[in-house]
C-alpha cells in the first residue's frame, strides 16, 4: 500500500501522512510541521524554495520532477494563493496532456498572486 503526500504529491509514501512520519521528499514531518500551518502554506514553502528533495537517505525517482508531480497529484491548480479563473483552467489543462518532453516550470509572478505550474513543451 502507497500513499500521496498531501503536501507535495509524493506518491510512494509507504506510511499514511501521519504519526510523526516525514515525507522523504518535501519533508513534512506529518502531525508536527502540519498542526498549525496547512498543507497549502508548506507546499508554497517548498516550492518557494526550490522543491528540493529532502531525504538523504531514500532517492528520489528517476527522472523525479516535482512539479510533474504535484500535476499529477492534482495539486497543480493549488499552487498559488489567489487563483484567475483563467490560469486555473490553463492548469486543469496541462496535466492530462503531460508527456514526456514536456518541461514544467513554476513560475512565481511578483505580485505573488499568480504563481503557477507552468508546462511547455
Ligand atoms: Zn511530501
Amino acid at each position: 500500500m502507497k500513499y500521496t503526500c498531501p503536501v507535495c504529491g509524493y506518491s510512494k509514501l509507504t506510511k499514511p501522512p501521519e504519526d510523526y512520519y516525514i515525507c522523504p521528499c518535501c519533508g513534512t514531518e506529518f502531525e508536527n510541521d502540519d498542526s498549525e500551518v496547512s498543507h497549502a502554506e508548506l507546499r508554497d514553502s517548498w516550492l518557494s524554495a526550490g522543491a528540493p528533495w529532502f531525504s538523504q537517505a531514500t532517492r528520489p525517482p528517476p527522472y523525479w520532477n516535482p512539479y510533474v508531480q504535484l500535476l499529477r497529484a492534482g495539486y497543480g491548480h493549488k499552487v498559488k494563493t489567489q487563483n484567475t479563473q483563467s490560469s486555473t483552467q490553463e492548469l486543469r489543462l496541462a496535466a492530462p496532456v503531460y508527456r514526456s518532453g514536456m518541461t514544467h516550470v513554476y513560475v512565481q509572478s511578483e505580485t505573488s498572486s499568480n504563481s503557477r505550474i507552468e508546462a511547455r513543451v
